[in-house]
């Protein structure tokens, strides 16, 4: 490998680290959050056992997870 597809590939890999990494995080607890799924507002009832649930990003306040957003914030 030479110098420049070494530089290309550094910056690549950054670059995808730190996408990978913002928008993944809860704004206020800072855990991994789940954006794959999505789940409807109403499944927060009894949603306080399911740590899928808990770990997904909220549907009403994006970069939240669903456990800040109903049980830190407590907004219903
Ligand atoms: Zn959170």
């Amino acid at each position: 490998m030479n110098s420049a597809k070494r530089k290309v590939f550094g910056c690549d890999d950054i670059r995808k680290k730190i996408l990978s990494y913002i928008p993944s995080r809860c704004k206020s607890c800072h855990q991994k959050m789940n954006l794959d799924k999505k789940y409807k507002e109403t499944a927060y009832i009894g949603g306080y056992r399911d740590y899928e649930w808990r770990g997904t990003e909220c549907v009403k306040l994006k970069g939240y997870c669903n456990w800040c957003y109903y049980y830190v914030f407590e907004y219903r």
